[in-house]
């Protein structure tokens, strides 16, 4: 099963060989994902000498970077209360503030190393369908400017303007969102890696990460810094199985559609689109114009388990393409081309995390609990500072060094699609 991105990012390039033998390296890095990448990416611009290997199960941008719904947000996943409770106001408003911030930083990078990933910064429209979901939009933006953050609420005739979806009683709007075209940032940063001296080894399994290496499939990477970056993956890792809770999401995209379908439809900007309901779903406006929406909904794998086959589940394709058509009637008939999807990784607290024991040199990043686009780059600076040894603003955040939970990895019923309760 093929997804939009796969089919619309350009040639692949060869399959870039294994790892030929053991390695020396003064970083080894578990998985060419975004994380991954962008912590080769920062140690590399911090230090142009150091010799980082990338081992990679199956191919750069395989695992959720190359196939989500392309919103590079500001979004923190924790709310801003139960951080502010966790670590203080101060901590909780630098973090959302670095997240804000981090939006522009992939907008930059993007730019200058010539990363043509179909960037387009209109910002993310969350609507509000009944008078319910108009409750909670207003509530989340009265809360949003008590932290002192700009989240505009719409108007129906403003919210109506920009989406031309049904029953909109009025949105809210986060200026601080940009669509991309995942796979495209994902193998750009990859290309861009290489050209700094990063070497990544594709085809590559670890089968154990351990202070000093990493053992694979093809020998073992000495060094004396390891990250782990395999996010969603990170069950399947002997030692690892409760670290996070894999939780598919899973999209669907249509064909180009007509001018006459976004007269109406809107979303000039790019804007990426969700409604205030409980369980997520997401859309973008690609920049061929199909619309690709997603949502999570799919279910829960006994024991974290984590199969390629779980990338579809044809009743909640189904599911999503009737969400879809309910938003805008009007693709009622049109084709839809493409149907995918993939595990992300969900912190037991729903709080991610970016981190370096010093006494072990093991580093991870993750947890980002389907938010992972800008986070893994503000991971990637955060782990590069800290493994270069630079005590900076990033460094002190507050989920530097936090430790989730490791509950059981067969999480309650409906766990997935809402935060569980804050401590
Ligand atoms: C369908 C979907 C839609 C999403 N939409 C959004 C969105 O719109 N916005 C947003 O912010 N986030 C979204 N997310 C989440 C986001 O994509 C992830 O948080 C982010 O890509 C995580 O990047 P990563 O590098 O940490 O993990 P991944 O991209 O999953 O990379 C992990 C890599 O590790 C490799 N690996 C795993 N185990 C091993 C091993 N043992 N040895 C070697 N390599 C290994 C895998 O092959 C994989 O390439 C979505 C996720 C999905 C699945």
């Amino acid at each position: 099963m093929t997804s939009l991105w796969s089919d619309t990012a350009g040639g692949a390039g060869a399959p870039r060989p294994p790892l030929p033998g053991d390695v020396d390296a003064d970083v080894a890095i578990v998985g060419a994902g975004y994380t991954g990448l962008w912590t080769a990416y920062y140690l590399r611009r911090a230090d142009p000498g150091l010799r980082i290997a990338i081992v990679e199960a199956a191919h750069a941008g395989f695992g959720a970077s190359g196939r989500n719904g392309g919103w590079c947000s500001g979004l923190l996943p924790t709310p801003l209360p139960k951080l502010e409770r966790m670590h203080g106001r101060a901590a909780a408003i630098a973090f959302q503030q670095a997240m804000i911030d981090t939006v522009d930083e992939v907008g930059a990078v993007a730019a200058a190393e010539g990363i043509d990933c179909d960037w387009a910064k209109g910002g993310t429209l969350d609507l509000a369908r009944s008078a319910a979901q108009w409750r909670a939009a207003r509530a989340e933006a009265a809360l949003a400017a008590s932290y002192g953050f700009d989240l505009h609420l719409l108007g129906r005739a403003e919210a109506l303007d920009r989406c031309g979806a049904t029953s909109v009683y009025g949105a809210t709007w986060s200026e601080h969102c940009a669509a991309v075209h995942p796979l495209r940032l994902a193998r750009g940063l990859a290309a861009t890696v290489e050209r700094q001296g990063t070497v990544i080894y594709e085809g590559t399994r670890a089968l154990e990460l351990a202070p000093g290496r990493v053992r694979t499939t093809y020998g073992t990477v000495r060094a004396p810094y390891v990250v782990r970056a395999t996010e969603g993956y990170t069950p399947d890792l002997p030692g690892h199985r409760r670290d996070v809770v894999p939780v598919y999401s899973l999209m669907i995209a249509t064909e180009p559609l007509p001018k006459a379908f976004w007269d109406e439809a809107g979303l000039d900007r790019r804007e990426t689109f969700t409604d205030h309901r409980r369980l997520v779903i997401y859309g973008q406006r690609t920049a061929d114009d199909r619309l690709a929406f997603g949502g999570r909904g799919a279910p829960y794998h006994f024991g974290s388990a984590v199969r390629p086959s779980y990338d579809s589940v044809p009743a909640v394709h189904l599911a999503l393409r009737n969400t879809l058509t309910s938003l805008f009637p009007a693709l009622d008939g049109a084709r839809l081309t493409h149907a995918w999807g993939g595990p992300l990784g969900i912190a037991r607290d729903w709080h991610p995390s970016a981190g370096l024991d010093r006494a072990t040199g093991l580093a991870w990043a993750g947890g980002y609990v389907g938010d992972g686009v800008a986070a893994s780059n503000l991971a990637g600076r955060t782990l590069a500072d800290l493994i270069t040894g630079h005590e900076t603003p990033l460094t002190v955040l507050p989920w530097v060094n936090h430790r989730s939970p490791a509950g059981s990895p067969n999480p309650s019923a409906g766990w997935a699609s809402t935060p569980p309760s804050t401590p």
